[in-house]
């Protein structure tokens, strides 16, 4: 390692010293010199590795003048003091330098000056290059100023917000990207005086001059950089205390109705502070916990320490909210809030693991719901939150592992999906079986205590688990962990025997070890307990059963196949299966098996609408409606009018008002028949209805134009009249373009797409792609397919984290024909060497399409 290093070290000292900085850009002599390896754009492993072993005592200190125009430019300065050991550089570093990463353009930094010598800064690759005359043993200094990009900015008319998770605080200001540098931000900030701020940290002072307001933050705690935020603009605040702490929520509602609901927020958030401080044993590691709820923001929320981001949305729920919906709030607020401890505290080392904090905080989230919502079943729920997440992207061929390799910063993003937030929960669940619950609480907490205010690896954590145990740990995580797939599991009877099988699909041999009830029927009915733990097991019985159903307490996880006789009679008799989690688990390998096309699309939509009335399980229902839109989604002719009248028919009598609701928008979304459209059209023209909310009638109102498109202008005028919050008429004036009758402007929206700054606010941008490739769309957009696979690369480099995988959503699930799927097929044959985990996306989207076009 050390030699390897140094003689490639020697190449970029050659260049800095003949060729000087700007040369860098072009003085490449081969794959192997260290300016491909550390000067490649966004921040290498390599990189982050040296510069973890040179850099300590990191400090920010960040200047941002605001100016109340959006158009006007954020300037910034950013003081970075640190310490250097020298002579570990001369065996690393080897030029001395420093490489700073920066994402802003060239022309836009004004001054360098390192160590009180101005210098020549560059942009190159996207880092900033300090020459070795520049730094110093021991202390350092460097000041920058600069005109911030706008990308991570989040510029509204009245507001805006950073987000710079994973990899995009370089944007923003020059800074060591990499979540093992943290450091103390002391933030400044110049805004319009009417303004308001949040940042990470407490107000020490603000100063009013004329219009303007300067606000000083007091210093933060160690931070990584994907941590530190700040939101200013025209803001309301709203304070709650609770057991001698207080917080306040900030936010742009206007609707009472909304503003009435911060009470359960604040409520929750203090349930959660609270939980995790006595799971832990740690009590809330920061200065202060405030929370912004913004409109259109792109994730659920984002655990910014003392500075907590959520989605209006999420947060603010529409009248008439589903059990769905507002357990998924408090599931929202409580994963942020174990963020705190879980990633904020103690920090992944490098974003591979980013998975770590995801896992905690949606493991703990769930346990954190649980006293709130003390009538809700929680294996019931976890099987619908986790496990049908989870399979949703783990049957695809674009799946992952969950812990997968990441050779740089700038592909962080791609990390995301529902491997890591789903998959992750249900195995962390099976290593705690494994393990045990206060073995496993003892070692959470060492950890914690070992890693505070620093970082972690998942291996780490394992060395401390493992240390509690007798289990193999490390096996169960090389299989759970680090491979990708799911076993695919056959159960036989022979005689008086069970034979329960499991297999890779993907031919690897591998062997998941688990556990599972399976339920013997025939004579009688009798249980058992099924630890797999090889590829075969056998099972000894004291009578002759007729049939097995799988996974009747819905502990396991992959694809368990069902024999003809398991399946004709859960399809006839699931819904007077008593056991809600068996009911739901049964349902899902029912839902898995008509995936595996084992079962006819027609038999299993007969047998969904037949049980759906009699369901009173709104979860389970909720279930039940999905995978009833799938199959309707399927047919054709007669059979889909019947089943979307049947469907409508439905959401006007079930007895539960989420079922109605839902069964309202699946049809909403679906329907191709004529009576039922003016059915819908009947309800949207009366503009009320107890169940509807506003966004429900902005969807109808856009479903209905698609489908009436003589009407189309006039029905988009009427809900454009309808609408009062000034966000919400932003919101649907951008969509409704998408809904034009006319194709020209249609593809002219299309083009206007593929620019960045016209997608920018990203939820917005997925409906409007959405509505251009909408089922009833498809041969039109046919053409859009490629043009938006193309531009792929650019939404990832552009956007925010979820936004690639958004957007191939968008654009390939209304889908479904043979020409569609040519376009992605040669789209992939003709980039064979494309970003892997950018392919896991298209993969995972188009799952549907290949499905219906694949054998
Ligand atoms: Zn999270």
């Amino acid at each position: 390692m050390y030699l390897f290093y140094t003689m490639r070290t020697m190449h970029l000292y050659k260049y800095l010293l003949l060729a000087g900085i700007a040369l860098l850009s072009c003085a490449c002599s081969g794959p192997r010199t260290i300016n491909d390896v550390l000067m490649k754009p966004g921040v290498s492993l390599q990189l982050a590795e040296l510069r973890k072993q040179e850099i300590t005592g990191l400090k920010y200190k960040l200047s941002f003048r605001i100016p109340e125009q959006k158009s006007e430019e954020v300037s910034g300065e950013v003081v970075l003091d640190f310490s250097i050991d020298r002579n570990k550089i001369s065996k690393t570093h080897g030029f001395g330098g420093l490489l700073l990463d920066c994402r802003i353009s060239a022309d836009k930094i004004r001054l360098v000056r390192a160590n009180g010598k101005e210098i020549k800064g560059q942009v190159v690759n996207e880092h900033i290059i300090i020459p070795e005359s520049a730094v110093r043993k021991g202390s350092n200094q460097i000041v920058i100023q600069f005109i911030a990009e706008d990308q991570s900015l989040n510029r509204n008319d009245e507001y805006l917000y950073t987000l710079l998770v994973p990899d995009r605080a370089r944007t923003l200001f020059p800074c060591f990207e990499q979540p093992d540098l943290k450091a103390e931000f002391t933030l400044q900030l110049e805004v319009p005086a009417r303004w308001t701020a949040v940042s990470n940290t407490a107000i020490r002072e603000e100063k009013v001059t004329d219009n303007r307001k300067t606000i000083f933050f007091a210093p933060t705690e160690p931070l990584s950089t994907y941590l530190f935020s700040f939101v200013a603009g025209l803001l309301n605040r709203t304070e709650h205390s609770e057991g001698g702490r207080t917080i306040a929520a900030y936010h742009r509602e206007t609707d009472p109705n909304k503003l009435a609901q911060l009470d359960t927020i604040f409520h929750q958030v203090f349930a959660s502070l609270k939980w995790m401080e006595e799971y832990t044993g740690i009590p809330y590691p920061f200065a202060k916990y405030d929370l912004i709820i913004l409109p259109g923001f792109q994730y659920g929320g984002m655990e910014h320490t003392g500075a907590t981001l959520y989605n209006d949305r999420r947060m603010f729920l529409d009248e008439h909210p589903t059990p769905d919906e507002e357990l998924g709030r408090t599931q929202l607020i409580a994963h942020e809030t174990a963020h705190m401890w879980f990633g904020d505290l103690v920090t992944m080392a490098w974003f591979n693991d980013v998975w770590t904090k995801e896992v905690f905080a949606n493991y703990f989230a769930a346990s954190i719901t649980e006293p709130l919502f003390p009538k809700v079943n929680y294996r019931l729920t976890n099987l619908r939150t986790f496990n049908a997440a989870s399979l949703g992207e783990d049957r695809t061929p674009g799946t992952t592992a969950i812990r997968q390799p990441l050779d740089n910063l700038g592909n962080a993003g791609l990390i995301y999906g529902q491997i890591i937030y789903n998959k992750a929960p249900i195995v962390m669940e099976k290593l705690v079986e494994l393990m045990g619950k206060e073995a496993y609480q003892s070692g959470i907490r060492a950890y914690l205590k070992t890693y505070a205010y620093g970082n972690a690896t998942w291996d780490d954590l394992i060395a401390i688990l493992d240390s509690k145990t007798d289990a193999d740990l490390k096996l169960f995580s090389e299989v759970w962990v680090n491979q990708k797939g799911m076993p695919e599991i056959d159960t036989e009877l022979i005689g008086n025997r069970l034979m329960v099988r499991q297999r890779d699909p993907l031919g690897r041999g591998i062997s998941w070890p688990q556990r599972f009830m399976v339920t013997l029927c025939g004579e009688k009915e009798s249980v058992v307990e099924i630890n797999l733990t090889d590829s075969l097991l056998e099972v000894p019985l004291d009578f002759y059963p007729d049939y097995v159903l799988p996974n009747t307490d819905g502990r396991g996880y992959g694809r368990f196949l069902l024999s003809g006789k398991a399946a004709n009679h859960t399809l006839a008799n699931w819904s007077a299966e008593k056991n809600e989690v068996t009911r739901l688990s049964l349902l899902m390998t029912i839902y898995e098996n008509y995936l595996a096309k084992h079962l006819p699309t027609s038999v299993v939509a007969d047998a969904l609408i037949k049980g759906l009335p009699l369901e009173k399980n709104p979860l389970i229902a909720s279930a039940v409606i999905g995978y009833l839109s799938s199959c309707a989604d399927e047919l054709d002719g007669d059979a889909r009018s019947l089943i979307e009248q049947k469907m409508y028919a439905l959401s006007q009598t079930h007895s539960l008002p989420s079922s109605r609701q839902q069964l309202f928008r699946a049809v909403n979304s679906l329907v191709v028949s004529p009576e039922v459209i003016q059915s819908l059209y009947g309800v949207w023209e009366k503009g009320k209805s107890e169940l509807l909310s506003e966004r429900d009638f902005m969807t109808l109102s856009y479903e209905l134009a698609l489908r009436m498109p003589d009407k189309s202008q006039a029905i988009l005028a009427r809900q454009r009249e309808r609408i009062t919050n000034p966000d919400r008429i932003r919101e649907f004036e951008f969509i409704a373009r998408a809904l034009d009758p006319d194709t020209a402007k249609l593809d002219k929206l299309f083009q206007s797409l593929l620019i960045p700054a016209n997608r920018r606010m990203e939820p917005w941008t997925q409906s409007v792609l959405y509505y251009l490739n909408h089922p009833l769309r498809e041969d039109h957009s046919v053409k859009y397919i490629r043009p938006a696979l193309e531009a792929l690369t650019d939404v990832q480099r552009t956007g925010d984290i979820f936004f690639p995988r958004g957007w191939v959503g968008a654009l390939l699930g209304g889908h479904r024909s043979p020409a569609a799927y040519n376009e992605v097929q040669r789209f992939l044959s003709e980039h064979p060497d494309y970003q892997p985990l950018l392919k896991n996306k298209i993969l995972q989207a188009a799952y549907p399409l290949f499905r219906r076009n694949e054998k």
